[in-house]
């Protein structure tokens, strides 16, 4: 069983993790905590971008020599390719880790993983600590490799005129940008979320043709690199990925500071499309900013 100092640490590799949204696409965001025999953190870190190095790597060139020995607490399957950089488990390995505690097995590795190779190694390896809190991370990365297309959010501001794109000057439409990949206008144009986020080539961003079905759309962004993607558009744009339940969050912002009005009368809805619920509510500086999401099936 997980030690309460693992437990613990993997909370916080869960933190690290978060970092890395909005690069790391194609790849997973994955955080890494090393902590040594007294349960002592000796290195961290966390996957930024393809190409770059993943998490347990990281992890591992903080600690230097305080490796040895150390057990590695980790959000995801440590992986058994070898890629642009070497697979981690042999990292892992090399560096004289003595225990692994991962939170989700890599569902693209087929009992092949890294998993299966520490144990070999003699690697003392326990899965499935904290996995439900490491998918409030990896959680759209999971789904998008499952059904091969993007994690799809709307944000939208609805007011007194209608719903309506929400304005990319806004603190909120600036923290969505940041944990997205791109963002695909209601003209077809896809862009970057944020510009240069990825680095050169490895997000391939082509826009849409006029008339793209939402579902084929979306598969050719995936198959782009992109897996976080922001609708930017109003209701009509929203229209065809709300049809085809491609929708995955909404975010509604409503100004608020009037306590007292009578609303328009022609909204589509009155703050959420139909099987979407609330999944929370904030107040901001001039919003009430709620999340959204599918209602949840059976
Ligand atoms: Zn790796």
């Amino acid at each position: 069983m997980a030690s309460a100092a693992e437990v613990a640490a993997m909370r916080r590799a869960i933190a690290l993790s978060a970092a890395g949204l909005g690069t790391t696409s194609p790849n997973p965001p994955v955080g890494c905590v090393l902590l040594d025999p007294q349960a002592r953190i000796v290195g961290e870190g966390y996957h930024e971008r393809k190409g770059e190095a993943h998490a347990e790597a990281q992890a591992l060139a903080a600690a230097g020599p305080l490796a040895a020995g150390a057990t590695a607490v980790v959000t995801l399957e440590p992986c058994n390719h070898q890629g642009r950089t070497p697979p981690c488990r042999q990292a892992l390995i090399d560096a004289g880790i003595k225990r692994a505690v991962i939170a989700v097995i890599d569902p693209t590795s087929r009992g092949e993983g890294g998993v299966t190779a520490l144990r070999r190694a003699g690697v003392d390896v326990e899965t499935g600590v904290l996995s439900a809190e490491a998918r409030t991370v990896l959680g759209g990365w999971l789904e998008g490799l499952q059904n091969r297309r993007p994690l799809i959010t709307w944000p939208y501001l609805i007011t007194a005129r209608g719903v309506e794109a929400i304005p990319g000057d806004t603190a909120e439409a600036q923290l969505l940008h940041l944990n997205a990949d791109a963002v695909l206008a209601a003209d077809g144009t896809v862009r970057e979320a944020v510009p240069g986020s990825h680095g050169k080539g490895i997000l391939t961003l082509e826009d849409q043709p006029p008339g793209t079905p939402a579902a084929e759309a979306a598969a050719s962004l995936y198959d782009g690199g992109v897996r976080y993607l922001l609708l930017d558009g109003d209701h009509d744009a929203a229209r065809p990925f709300l049809a085809a339940a491609l929708v995955d969050r909404v975010i509604a912002c409503m100004p608020h500071g009037e306590p007292s009005r009578r609303p328009a009368a022609d909204l589509p809805w009155p703050l959420l499309p139909p099987g979407f619920v609330v999944a929370g509510a904030v107040r901001t500086d001039s919003f009430v900013r709620v999340d959204g999401r599918p209602e949840a099936l059976g």
